[in-house]
């Protein structure tokens, strides 16, 4: 489906597996608004099907400046298929819901087909599945550790995390005809022939892809090495070595400031699907009321790529900004105030220089991490005045302060009937290896839920988000971990997931080092948490919750 935000000759044309929505969610919708802004005419092309062989981008015009590829909001593989290697039936980025026309390794295959049409044009991959592929990585479906992306495939750079303003530069140095120059951007990674590894002494070297293949216990190391390389204001370039070519990382990009952050946010989004979803296109339902409050996660938990996206420094918003855009889209209710961990909204670090701690909570909260609950509280406040109805759906963070945020959730009925939170496992040795708090003080965060709600007398519940089957997990672990969410909640909880060994996190890396967990055990462990599940489920489902399903209650 090819949408042109203007009908001139294109300068950018971008590429995505996923239906276009033109929501700031969407990675792609920010980077064409972006450019579109800058005065670039922008077009672009979703979902190109794979049944003709992606005529449509043969057919496409050949663009003034470049073509910008990625994936969509998910890495296709992880989008496709189970950690069991079982492709899924939805697909949440497709009108209709179906996984049929989604591939794997959408990236590369728009890339190549690109480049077989368009031999000279210069091509830009970006977004989740670049970002994580552009090192030497393990890769599931294969079970093998492939180089990067840009080893066998046709790409001249990556734009790595948020691109905003790379995109814009490159545009601009391509515009004037100073195409080298796009080389010393910071925000990319690109490749160069072996024979180019003497001038790069000075640099820091990543471990050899080869080495890693033949010993994955060093992908420990090496992924630690591109958290460290890779954090904000970090000056330097890292290389690494594979069979063919050598990979070549730029220092990042800056985080971007509030400002930034307030004028990415006023765009011209249209909030909408384009085209409008014959069926239904349910990542847009997700998001459909949302308004993004911030971006970037310090918590650094191993299994979770968002830091590697989004930075681990919070970029917020200015509550004028956001109050601005609810009255642009004449909001009359708010499904989320949406960003990574939602009361880490405002907050930020004293030091303001390169850290390489990839977590600014684990093992302790950092003393340089400022955190004021008010500000958030604040941001609460204002918007839930200025809408009839706000409902929190992003996660708390209980290792954080929460107290004044939880009060004021509870007392005010804004989380849609159901919290959200993120303990993930009860075990403290899984605990520590996902780099999550200690179990305690998950408990004491219920015991003052269950207080103010007691207080409030309202109807709301704790959902918490828990991964089975990660690293050192055994059948008696697991056990136990049932026998603590019934104790604490009452109830095994729906959001049960099976640990997915995405590329590029510290988690991954732990996976291929430790003792592997066999698809038979894994199915073991669900089985016993979904059929407790099912059975407490029955036996304590409230009226409540089965208005909130949609479902009817069986009359006795
Ligand atoms: S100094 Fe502390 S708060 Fe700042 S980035 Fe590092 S870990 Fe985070």
């Amino acid at each position: 489906m090819l949408i042109k935000l203007d009908n001139s000759h294109p300068d950018v044309i971008l590429l995505t597996g996923d239906h276009y929505v033109d929501h700031p969610s969407f990675g792609i919708a920010v980077i064409a608004r972006v450019l579109q802004n800058e005065g670039y005419s922008v077009w672009i092309c979703a979902q190109p099907d794979a049944k003709d062989n992606f005529k449509e981008i043969d057919l496409l015009p050949k663009p003034n400046l470049f073509f910008g590829i990625t994936s969509g909001c998910i890495d296709s593989t992880v989008n496709l298929y189970t950690v069991n290697r079982v492709k899924r039936k939805t697909d949440a980025y497709t009108d209709g819901g179906s996984s049929l026309d989604r591939i794997r390794n959408t990236l590369t295959t728009y890339a190549n087909k690109v480049r077989s049409s368009f031999k000279d044009s210069f091509i830009v991959l970006g977004g989740v599945e670049a970002t994580l592929r552009r090192f030497a990585h393990y890769d599931f479906f294969t079970q093998k550790i492939q180089p990067s992306l840009l080893e066998n495939f046709s790409a001249d750079v990556i734009v790595y995390g948020s691109g905003e303003n790379t995109i814009k530069d490159i545009a601009k140095l391509i515009k004037e005809n100073k195409k080298d120059n796009i080389f010393d951007l910071k925000g990319i990674t690109y490749k160069l022939p072996l024979s180019h590894e003497d001038t790069l002494k000075e640099l820091k070297k990543l471990t050899d892809t080869e080495s890693l293949k033949t010993s994955p216990e060093k992908m420990l190391p090496f992924t630690e090495d591109i958290y460290k390389y890779s954090q904000p204001f970090f000056k330097e370039k890292i290389y690494q070595k594979n069979r063919k070519s050598i990979i070549v990382q730029n220092p990042p990009a800056h985080p971007l400031t509030s400002k930034e952050m307030d004028y990415v946010h006023s765009l011209p989004f249209t909030y909408l699907p384009i085209p409008k979803p014959k069926k239904m296109l349910k990542a847009f339902e997700t998001v459909r009321n949302t308004v993004i409050s911030h971006r970037g996660c310090g918590g650094g938990c191993s299994f979770c790529a968002i830091s590697l996206n989004q930075g681990k420094l919070i970029q917020s918003r200015s509550i004028d900004n956001i109050l601005e855009e609810i009255d642009k889209r004449h909001l009359k209710s708010i499904s989320d105030l949406q960003g990574p961990t939602a009361n880490l909204y405002g907050a930020r670090c004293k030091r303001e220089d390169y850290c390489q701690r990839s977590s600014c909570l684990f093992p302790q909260v950092c003393n340089n991490l400022v955190i004021d609950e008010n500000v958030y509280l604040r941001l609460l406040k204002k918007v839930n005045s200025a809408v009839k109805h706000l409902s929190i759906s992003s996660g708390i963070r209980f290792d954080i302060p929460y107290k004044k945020a939880l009060d004021f959730i509870l007392k005010n009925d804004i989380a849609g009937g159901q919290l959200k939170v993120a303990p993930e496992n009860c075990d403290d040795e899984i605990l520590d290896l996902m780099r999550k708090p200690d179990f305690k003080k998950f408990e004491h965060f219920v015991e003052f839920f269950k207080k103010t709600r007691k207080k409030y007398k309202k109807d709301i519940y704790l959902i918490p988000y828990i991964i089975s089957a990660f690293p050192t997990s055994t059948y008696n672990k697991t056990k136990k971990l049932k026998e603590d969410l019934i104790r604490l909640l009452g109830f095994v909880p729906f959001q049960i997931q099976d640990f997915t060994p995405t590329p590029t996190t510290i988690a991954t890396a732990l996976y291929l080092k430790l003792k592997k967990i066999s698809a038979k055990e894994r199915e073991k462990m669900r089985d016993l948490l979904h059929e407790k599940r099912n059975k407490t489920t029955k036996e304590k489902r409230t009226k409540h919750e089965y208005k909130k399903s949609g479902r009817k209650r069986k009359k006795k």
